[in-house]
């Protein structure tokens, strides 16, 4: 069948990062530090990783902003990806996991590019628009409390340049956003409220790439 996605089963999984993971040793105990915590399944996977790295670099990116640092493998992706003047805004709420996220950074070099911010999300990217930034940013990565998605995205677009992407994560869910007896999770009834929303945004071109959890890109047309 090519007339739709492959399903990839344990075999070929394994088979696709045999082929095309470059994952460095720094992000494969980056990652494995991470798998000891309860929270390990908030982790993106490191195919995700490098896709979003790649993209990054596509976009000739600069200054990038994350919602949802967690132990900071993402942002190690975007990070190895912007130039040495390059900047993320990095925002999450736990000093713990950004903790382990910071020890990383400073290992590879890249931690001058990284400005985290530990308060609530919404508020970093509020006085981001206050001080002026709006359109002056490349990418956006949101990967934070599910329920919050649609105001991240909304300060996000705000925060973008015209041809800007930003990256939404988890947005298949495990599947349970198409599973019809889902009917009385919150996070799960976010998502779907999210990209009904998406699919009818005229002010963005969409793909929702299946790699991890679900990666929707949306790009920021011109006028918008
Ligand atoms: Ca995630």
């Amino acid at each position: 069948m090519s007339s739709r996605t492959t399903a990839i089963n344990e075999k070929l999984y394994q088979y696709l990062l045999d082929v095309s993971l470059r994952e460095t040793e720094l992000q494969q105990r980056l990652r494995a530090e991470t798998a000891e915590l309860p929270e390990r399944n908030m982790q993106i996977s490191p195919e995700q990783g490098q896709f979003m790295e790649f993209l990054v670099r596509l976009l000739s990116a600069k200054r990038c902003i994350e919602v949802g640092t967690f132990t900071g493998y993402s942002t190690l992706s975007m990070a190895r990806a912007i130039p040495d003047d390059g900047r993320i805004i990095a925002c999450d709420l736990s000093r713990e996991w950004t903790d382990i996220a910071r020890r990383y950074w400073e290992e590879a070099g890249v931690a001058e590019r990284i400005d985290l911010r530990l308060a609530p999300a919404s508020e970093t990217l509020d006085a981001l628009l206050e001080q002026g930034d709006e359109g002056n940013w490349d990418f956006a990565f949101i990967d934070a409390d599910k329920t919050g998605y649609d105001s991240y995205y909304e300060q996000c677009l705000d925060l973008l340049r015209p041809g800007g992407v930003i990256a939404v994560d988890n947005t298949l869910w495990h599947g349970k956003v198409a599973d019809e007896t889902v009917t009385d999770d919150e996070d799960t009834q976010a998502i779907r409220r999210f990209n009904d929303k998406l699919r009818a945004d005229e002010r963005v071109d969409l793909t929702l790439v299946p790699i991890g959890d679900g990666l929707t890109l949306a790009r920021k047309r011109e006028g918008a």
